[in-house]
């Protein structure tokens, strides 16, 4: 940690500090300038959090910064020496022909797409049927629905995810769907292969604890008005509880621009690449709110250097229950397949179909 003391700070005060940070268990390396003095405290952060508070409060102290990320587990540092240092996870999944896997955080390109909320079996399975005819690896679709209000279709709960299971079992395709509250994660880990934590939760820390209790991988939104550090310590959340299955997905955020329903922030995705071993996600969906613009910000998402992409794909968007807007009809989610393929193969990413 750096301690920067006040220009203004007593012989003592700087004293009392240098005291309280080998009390600690840190060495101390004082720099004294010709105005302050900056105290550098060596040694291992790991469970020493309460010091930042005693440090901040001490007489004298201007600023306490730490040198190393606070998110110990996800940040990448963690890796160092390992040889393939990014977290790859293989989701494993059964389905009427046996058993399936899909590799995700590797060279390979993944998507996943299917509609925002489960409506039907016609309409998932129909969903399914285009998703695989075009090339996407995993299945989405919701069964519990954030929404704004309270009269709008709110999911089918155990009908759509039994609907989604449904579909895994005939096309072969692993599922997500988003788990809202704590009770129903043993019902959702049931039918699931992957939990999506949406942005609305993302911060809900009694819920990424209890994920500590299942080993399914988790998709963990970013919370529209979160910081990359916020994110990173939500996941921290996950990984210290003892699931490390974690991927970050990027879904927009709330600026003062109104054009769009949320600004996809992409620089996240070389951010996250840079400061965690972690799979990287786009969702250019949720991330524009305009289904015109998907098509290229799911391009540049794959350029920014994404693992995967979540895409919203309805078999006939102006029916929809939810996010219609925003979502592909089938013609458009094969062209946008295509489309990604040049752009993949740019940034030696394998495409699969
Ligand atoms: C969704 O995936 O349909 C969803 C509600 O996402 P978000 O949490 O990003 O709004
Ligand atoms: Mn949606």
């Amino acid at each position: 940690m750096i301690i920067t003391m006040n220009p203004n700070a007593r012989k003592e005060d700087i004293e009392n500090v240098e005291r309280l940070i080998e009390d600690f268990g840190y060495t101390v390396h004082p720099i004294h300038g010709t105005n302050l003095t900056v105290l550098a405290a060596v040694g291992d952060e790991r469970g020493k959090e309460g010091l930042y508070d005693r440090l901040s409060s001490q007489h004298g102290v201007d600023k306490v910064e730490y040198i190393l990320p606070p998110y110990k587990l996800v940040c990448r540092e963690v890796r160092k020496g390992i040889e393939r240092p990014d977290t790859v996870l293989k989701i494993q999944f059964d389905w009427k022909e046996g058993k399936g896997s899909v590799t995700l955080g590797g060279d390979e390109l993944v998507v996943m797409a299917g509609p925002c909320s489960v409506e039907s079996r016609e309409q998932m399975m129909e969903s399914a049927r285009l998703c695989k005819e075009s090339g996407a690896k995993i299945l989405r679709g919701g069964a519990f629905k954030p929404r704004t209000s309270p009269y709008s279709f709110q999911g089918l709960e155990e009908d759509g995810l039994k609907l989604l299971a449904e579909a895994r079992h005939e096309y072969g395709m692993p599922v997500i769907t988003e788990l809202m509250d704590a009770h129903h994660l043993e019902l959702v880990d049931r039918y699931t292969d992957i939990i999506q934590i949406g942005a609305r939760n993302m911060q809900n820390f009694m819920l990424l604890k209890a994920l500590g209790s299942t080993k399914r991988p988790v998709l963990l939104k970013r919370g529209m008005s979160s910081t990359i550090d916020e994110w990173l310590m939500a996941a921290e959340y996950i990984l210290s509880t003892g699931n490390n299955q974690v991927m970050l997905c990027e879904r927009g955020i709330r600026t003062f621009e109104t054009k769009y329903r949320n600004v996809l922030d992409l620089n996240a995705v070389p951010t996250l690449r840079k400061l965690t071993h972690l799979p990287v996600i786009a969702d250019p969906s949720h991330g524009t709110g305009q289904a015109d613009m998907v098509t290229p910000m799911a391009l540049a998402s794959v350029a920014a250097g994404a693992h995967s992409l979540m895409i919203e794909m309805h078999p006939d968007p102006a029916k929809a229950w939810s996010d219609g807007a925003q979502s592909l009809d089938g013609p458009q989610f094969a062209e946008l397949m295509k489309k990604l393929k040049p752009v993949a193969r740019a940034v030696n990413r394998t495409t699969p179909w």
